[in-house]
């Protein structure tokens, strides 16, 4: 099928053709000629990287009446980035559509630069939902013109905590509007969306629900907590090409990480929450123009990348929420390229490997780090295969050649390339002449026993808990809005290893953790004593896991002005979901 077949108009069909789209994505095909003429909702699963966002932008685009100078479309996105880019694409598929107008809304940025924009006339706004809310406060935008909104990424923008102020926006849009619900996953909270604000939506699915593309290998490695980074090293090592993403858990790990990649020679960076915008963007500008290597990134810092070559991620251990998976891995394969997706599991989450399985409709392939020995001859193979392929510039290297024959000339050949060779090599043969075997084997895994039969009688979720726990009174009410702000406070405060730590679950007022062999101890030893908020932290072992979750843990009355308010989430519409620790800090400095 071509875009023509799909009755796109000409100024549409000269745009996309500029932009190299060959032919429609499966996506494409199957919504486009919808969204162009009916009047029905949709709810569309598909990833990023599948090209819905021309998938709904084209027919948005079209059916604009440039007569008519009133917002008529409106799409919410979880970040800022992905708002920017969202807003890049359209405004290119809109190039020869004279008189549409596009403007983005994020936070982050002045709103009087926005506010300007939107004065001087616009049809369509792409927002994030706190500083879409913010405008409409303020009263420059109105949506009673609106006859589509778009729910990109719905599912990351209920992650994220915009629940309300989604309700808010949509409330204040007319009921004739249609409206196009985009998601990679689909938990119960956006079917809940799709069943409140939208009437006999048809749906398109692109793969199967919740599943991830069809183009990703997905594998996972086996190895203890602290031989994680190891692993990756060696993974990434032994795939010289390679241009990854490697995902953490918190932004203290994403730092960790990412430092010691760089003093172990590779061009990597950290992209976290606790970087200012500027810095953020000139880490993402270095990512987009290949001069990193490796992005060492947290889920949300991550979410909008539009990187397409990217050729593997990286989990340093399976994410918390199971549907990250998913949006971690579909930052490799974007646009019909294909990817690799290695998980790093300490056995500690070993038993989350069935749930990811399951999340994406597929088995995961456990493969193993690479040993030293492997990796020392790809990348001996690689430099070979650059020397030998190498375009010599004669030229330029005429002035220097008598010298250099001069200096070498008492080497026979063999032993130049033997020197040459060493140059660039010998950094590898010193990392990895003593290395040893890393990967632990599933079978022997204790943690891992569902995979041979042993489910426990409540499922896989609950197998889990079946590892050491303790009891922390501190929950929700304390401020931490999710389990990796909790998981970080914990690594700053005692110093144990974010890869150490398994299932969270996080209460209002207090929570479970599992742990590895010793971190509870090393917890309970470096917790017991310190406060927050003048109350005597208490780490213990659960003793009755069941009774103190069904409620016999220590009650607490959730405070007002808890941090888990919308307006306070608001302020995170910068992408930034993890300012755990430091809005905690800032909270106890202004109490
Ligand atoms: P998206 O899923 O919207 O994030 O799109 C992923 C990437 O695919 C973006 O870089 C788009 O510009 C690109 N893209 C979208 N549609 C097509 C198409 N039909 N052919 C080739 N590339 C496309």
């Amino acid at each position: 099928m071509t875009f023509k077949e799909l009755d796109l108009n000409a100024n549409i069909l000269r745009a996309v053709e500029e932009l190299g789209f060959e032919k429609p994505s499966e996506i494409q095909e199957k919504a486009i000629p919808t969204l162009l003429t009916s009047e029905r909702d949709l709810v569309g699963l598909a990833q990023t990287g599948t090209g819905k966002t021309a998938a709904f932008g084209l027919p948005l685009i079209q059916n604009i009446d440039t007569e008519f100078r009133a917002i008529q479309g409106l799409i919410l996105c979880p970040t800022r980035e992905l708002c920017m880019q969202i807003t890049k694409e359209l405004q290119a598929y809109a190039k020869y559509s004279e008189g549409v107008k596009i403007v983005a809304v994020y936070g982050g940025a002045a709103i009087s630069d926005q506010i300007r924009q939107i004065k001087k006339g616009v049809n369509i706004i792409v927002g994030t939902p706190g500083r879409t809310i913010d405008l409409m406060e303020r009263k420059v935008m109105k949506f009673d013109t609106v006859s589509t909104v778009v729910l990109d990424e719905a599912d990351e923008m209920l992650n994220m905590g915009f629940k309300e102020d989604i309700n808010r926006i949509l409330k204040g849009t007319p009921a004739f509007k249609k409206t196009w619900l985009f998601s990679a996953t689909m938990p119960k909270e956006v079917e809940r969306i799709a069943k409140n604000y939208m009437d006999d939506p048809f749906t398109v699915t692109v793969g199967t629900k919740n599943s991830s593309a069809a183009n990703i290998e997905h594998k996972y490695c086996l190895v203890k907590g602290r031989d994680q980074y190891h692993a990756l090293r060696r993974f990434i090592d032994y795939s010289p090409e390679m241009f990854g993403i490697v995902f953490c858990r918190t932004r203290r790990e994403t730092k960790e990480i990412a430092d010691r990649l760089m003093a172990d020679g590779c061009n990597a960076d950290a992209l976290h929450g606790d970087l200012s915008q500027a810095q953020r963007d000139s880490v993402m500008n270095k990512f987009r123009k290949r001069t990193l290597k490796v992005l060492v990134a947290t889920d949300v810092a991550a979410r909008g990348i539009d990187v397409d070559d990217v050729t593997h991620v990286f989990h340093v251990d399976l994410p918390d929420e199971i549907e990250s998976y998913t949006h971690r891995s579909g930052r490799t394969a974007r646009a019909g390229k294909s990817g690799v997706s290695i998980a790093l599991v300490s056995p500690a989450k070993a038993r989350r490997i069935k749930l990811v399985e399951k999340q994406i409709g597929k088995p995961l392939e456990l493969v193993k780090a690479p040993s030293g020995q492997d990796i020392c001859g790809m990348q001996l193979m690689k430099m070979i295969k650059n020397v030998h392929d190498v375009e010599v510039n004669e030229k330029g290297i005429a002035p220097f050649l008598a010298q250099i024959h001069e200096e070498l000339k008492d080497f026979s050949k063999e032993d130049i390339i033997e020197r040459f060779v060493s140059v660039e090599f010998n950094r590898f043969l010193k990392t990895y002449e003593k290395a040893g075997d890393i990967n632990l084997e599933p079978s022997k895994s204790k943690d891992r026993p569902e995979r041979d039969g042993g489910r426990n009688r409540r499922g896989d979720r609950d197998s889990e808990q079946n590892s050491k726990r303790v009891f922390i009174n501190v929950g929700k009410i304390d401020g931490f809005e999710n389990k990796g702000q909790l998981l970080g406070f914990l690594c700053n405060q005692s110093g144990i290893d974010g890869g150490s730590v398994g299932k969270i679950d996080l209460f209002d007022s207090f929570t479970f953790v599992g742990v590895e062999d010793g971190v509870g101890e090393k917890l309970i030893n470096s917790m017991n004593g310190k406060n927050i908020e003048n109350r005597d932290i208490r780490v213990e072992f659960s003793k009755d896991k069941l009774r103190n979750e069904r409620g016999g843990g220590e009650r607490r009355s959730t405070r007002s002005g808890s941090v888990n308010s919308s307006a306070n989430r608001r302020s995170n519409d910068r992408g930034s979901r993890e300012g755990g620790d430091r809005n905690f800090k800032e909270r106890r400095k202004r109490r």
